[in-house]
């Protein structure tokens, strides 16, 4: 494991056994063995660099769509929230970010800018880095849709350049190198107008608002749509919408969000997710696969 004296090195904070409750929006979870939130991207690279080639890994965005099982993660979370947050235009149409940089922030930048494309990424409660690893999107727009380039950092601290073609990029979906994690992406958007752009931005979070519980904690969709279907229908159809397992409870507002109602656990978030897969498939034949990602130890 990493050697005393080599913690004088790094410049970031590093934190033991780190309650991951605090990070994710669900507002549960077990411990991470390490936290650590890097003070740049050089001391990143050098603190990757240091760690045993074994040691397990969790990229942390804003936790907005990760669930982590009470009994913890037994290695080393890496936060990039407010610390990878380079921020510069290229041209003026290319906006260089740090994938700790919020997807709000991305949207406001743009919009004010007066470039259109990215105002989809307003209402997503999650990181660069995070939307970059789920392809997020809302209202017909797609992360990757805008993505000229990334830059990837490797587990033994090498940045490199990738492109869109590096990668298998669907639904929800990213495939590309294994042990690479985001640590920027070069955004290339449209000419538009800012007060259009604006405009679309609010009328997309009011929507947003109407539609979905977005003051109480949970991870945003919990299931991703089927082919030619709604995960929140499928839901709905089986007569789940409020069904309860312990603190989780089926949003009455929007079937595909789970609400932690105050008490979950992440095995009662877990149990909830497992019984809707059971009914919907039962009901409707379809499987639904989970949008939001499951890491870590249940509890013993
Ligand atoms: C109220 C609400 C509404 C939501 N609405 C939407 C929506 O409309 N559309 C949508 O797509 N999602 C939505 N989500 C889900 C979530 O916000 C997105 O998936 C978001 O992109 C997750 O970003 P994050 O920074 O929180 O990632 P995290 O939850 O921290 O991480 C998610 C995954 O990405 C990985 N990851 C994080 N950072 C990096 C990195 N730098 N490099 C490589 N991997 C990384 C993590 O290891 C993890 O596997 C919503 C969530 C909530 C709570």
């Amino acid at each position: 494991m990493m050697a005393a004296q080599q913690t004088a090195t790094w410049r970031g904070e590093l934190r033991y056994d780190e309650p991951m409750a605090a990070h994710c929006s669900w507002r549960t979870g077990g411990r991470a063995r390490r936290y650590y939130r890097p003070a740049d991207l050089d001391d990143l690279c050098r603190f990757l660099g240091d760690l045993e080639p074994q040691e397990p890994l969790l990229w942390l965005g804003l936790g907005s769509n990760l669930l982590v099982r009470d009994g913890g993660f037994a290695g080393t979370v890496i936060a990039t929230l407010g610390t990878l947050n380079l921020l510069e235009w290229l041209d003026e149409r290319t906006l260089r970010a740090g994938s700790g940089v919020t997807c709000s922030k991305v949207a406001r930048l743009t919009a004010q800018a007066g470039l259109v494309g990215a105002e989809f990424l307003a209402g997503i409660p999650g990181t660069l880095g995070g939307a970059l690893a789920m392809n997020a999107g809302a209202f017909g727009g797609e992360t990757w849709q805008c993505v000229e380039a990334v830059e990837t950092v490797t587990r033994s601290g090498r940045v490199q350049t990738r492109l869109p073609s590096d990668y298998r990029i669907g639904y929800r979906s990213v495939q590309g190198p294994l042990d690479e994690w985001f640590v920027t992406a070069c955004l290339r958007l449209e000419h538009g107008d800012a007060q259009t752009a604006q405009a679309r931005i609010r009328a997309l979070l009011l929507r947003r608002s109407e539609t979905q519980p977005t003051r109480e904690p949970s991870c945003g969709s919990t299931f991703r749509n089927p082919p030619g279907d709604y995960a929140a229908r499928l839901i709905e159809a089986a007569g789940l919408k409020g069904a309860l397992i312990g603190g989780a409870r089926v949003s009455e507002k929007h079937a595909n969000f789970i609400i932690n109602t105050g008490t979950a656990t992440a095995a009662d978030i877990e149990a909830l997710i497992m019984r809707i897969q059971e009914r919907v498939e039962q009901d409707s034949g379809v499987r639904l696969e989970t949008e939001v990602r499951i890491v870590g130890e249940e509890a013993t």
